[in-house]
């Protein structure tokens, strides 16, 4: 109803192209739906969730094969790329919150193919780091950790996990030089909340993998059960 009054004063425009929103409260059309870069829902590397072009069967990567990271599994929406990086960009450092519906069906639908949700205890979203958090005054992860877990009727809980260093930015470094940085930067403020649990952590870009893998060690150590990892985008080497 006040969705319906609000887009009769205010039309909303396709954050694609601009053209009219045709989808009730969303700010991408059908027509740009279609063409976002989705990862498959098949012919993914069954930890880290990889997308292989041309691949229709589960397998696993180089990569967790040689190093095997600390979650159990790992998902994501969208590859990181295009317009997708742009609208993701876009929610991180300019506060397009009104993308967070939009942002929450995708995350979504990632999620229901990946993991099983019913067997979800507790929803945490990846802190960031705390200069970040001031510059911008609210963490994107908390927003769309909060609509998830509403969406799938878990509990979400800020504040379980904290960031305890503020490591070098990761852009740039290598993969082994990743894992190094970012090692330690984690702590688990309330072990309760996480012991025996099967975790859901969600942040917004995966790139190696070397931050979440670091985070579910921390929240392995606090005496988590499973740990999954749900991203919005991921970059995808070609
Ligand atoms: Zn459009
Ligand atoms: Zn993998």
């Amino acid at each position: 109803m006040v969705a319906a009054i609000l887009d009769s004063v205010w039309p909303r425009k396709c954050e694609v192209c601009g053209g009219g929103a045709d989808r009730p409260g969303r700010h991408v059309c059908s027509a740009c739906l279609m063409r976002l870069p989705f990862t498959p829902a098949e012919g993914c590397c069954r930890v880290c969730g990889r997308p292989v072009e041309g691949l229709c069967r589960e397998y696993l990567c180089e990569d967790c094969s040689a190093n095997a990271p600390a979650f159990d599994r790992a998902a994501s929406a969208l590859r990181f790329e295009g317009r997708a990086r742009e609208m993701v960009h876009g929610f991180k450092s300019r506060q397009e919150i009104w993308l967070r519906d939009d942002f929450c069906d995708w995350l979504e639908a990632a999620a229901r193919v990946r993991f099983d949700i019913p067997a979800v205890d507790v929803v945490l979203p990846m802190p960031v780091v705390l200069r970040h958090k001031f510059d911008r005054g609210y963490n994107q992860c908390d927003v769309l950790a909060r609509c998830l877990a509403e969406r799938f009727g878990r509990i979400c809980r800020a504040g379980v996990l904290a960031r305890c260093g503020n490591p070098k930015r990761q852009a740039g470094l290598d993969e082994e030089s990743r894992r190094e940085n970012v090692k330690g930067t984690f702590t688990v403020r309330k072990p309760q909340f996480v012991r025996g649990r099967t975790v859901l952590v969600v942040d917004d870009v995966m790139t190696t993998g070397a931050t979440l893998s670091e985070c579910a060690k921390e929240l392995k150590s606090a005496g988590a059960w499973r740990v999954w990892c749900l991203t919005l985008a991921r970059s995808v080497r070609t």
